[in-house]
């Protein structure tokens, strides 16, 4: 058998994206040992349920003990509190990754607390669906997406290459850059879609009662499709626009003059100007096709 690439693993929030690693582990490395941590205990016994996990616990201190690489995935408004109580527990030479979503902001709460000799290698699989909790994880999710690593300047090469390793046993394609440039790019493809799809879909339920029943009937015209991203974690969604909020804020900027000139067309019957603007955009749909990310 193939050796596993650690010896104990511990997972520190098992909803959607921990679990679908968990269930990555097991089936690539089985004699992995890997230990959950989550707060409630329904998501525990669903844990022990799936059998994806050989322990569970509520104490992520209990839970890093012994473990050779510690995987964060909780939301990221728990990084803070959950580094502190894991940072006296963790052993020498452990390495600490996380998936978060947003990484300067990760990097902030978690850089400083961890002791010495202990790795950091922040990343982030850009995978994942609108569902949450470890029922809804599956190991597939990952395959043929990408996980972005940012690693700091002074972070081990070494430690480096085991999570890369890691994300590829997932069938990830790893690329590594600075947080915030990851920060920059996906407040473009993520972080505004999601706003923008929370907002139509606000806006379609403040409507008049008779209104929003045919909204619902006539959702396959295209407002189903934001309904799908807006019915995204909440939690989730609020700690990243509060943690990417200066790259967010920057790019709505940019939105809303592009708005307002599409809104100026339309009103001056400028039809030259929308039929290139959607031309272009329907490229972009065409090269993510071609990237095999569509
Ligand atoms: P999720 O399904 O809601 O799972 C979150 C997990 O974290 C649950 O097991 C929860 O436990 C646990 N948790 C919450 N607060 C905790 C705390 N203080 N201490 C210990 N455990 C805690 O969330 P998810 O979708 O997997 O997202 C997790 C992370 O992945 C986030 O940082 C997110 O930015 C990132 N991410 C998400 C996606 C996506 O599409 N969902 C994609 C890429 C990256 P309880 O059930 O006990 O509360």
């Amino acid at each position: 058998m193939q050796q596993p690439l650690f010896d104990r693993v511990a997972i520190i929030g098992i909803g959607l994206i921990g679990s679908s690693l968990a269930r990555v582990i097991r089936r690539d490395n089985p004699t992995t040992h890997i230990t959950a941590c989550a707060r409630r205990a329904e998501t525990l016994a669903a844990v022990r349920r799936l059998g994806i996990a050989d322990a569970v616990t509520d104490d992520p201190a209990e839970a890093v003990a012994d473990a050779d690489l510690v995987v964060l995935a909780t939301p990221l408004s728990a990084y803070a509190d959950v580094a502190a109580r894991i940072a006296p527990a963790l052993k020498l030479g452990a390495i600490v990754t996380d998936v978060g979503s947003v990484k300067e902001q990760a990097i902030a709460d978690l850089k400083p607390v961890l002791p010495s000799g202990v790795h950091l290698v922040p990343g982030h699989p850009v995978a994942g669906t609108e569902h949450s909790g470890p029922e809804a994880g599956f190991a597939e999710m990952f395959a043929d997406r990408w996980c972005i690593l940012t690693p700091l300047e002074d972070s081990d090469p070494e430690a480096v290459a085991k999570v890369t390793a890691l994300w590829q046993l997932a069938k990830m394609r790893v690329v590594t850059m600075p947080a915030e440039h990851h920060d920059k790019v996906l407040a473009v493809t993520s972080h505004l879609p999601h706003l923008i799809a929370y907002t139509i879909v606000g806006t379609a339920t403040e409507l008049g009662q008779d209104l929003q029943s045919e909204v619902i009937a006539f959702s396959a015209g295209g407002f189903r499709d934001f309904t799908r991203i807006a019915a995204s974690d909440p939690v989730m969604w609020r700690d990243i626009f509060l943690a990417n909020s200066d790259a967010v804020l920057e790019l709505l900027q940019r939105f809303s003059e592009d708005l307002t000139a599409l809104q100026r067309a339309i009103r001056r019957g400028d039809g030259e100007t929308l039929h290139s603007w959607f031309t272009r955009t329907r490229a972009i749909r065409r090269s993510i096709i071609e990237a095999k990310q569509a």
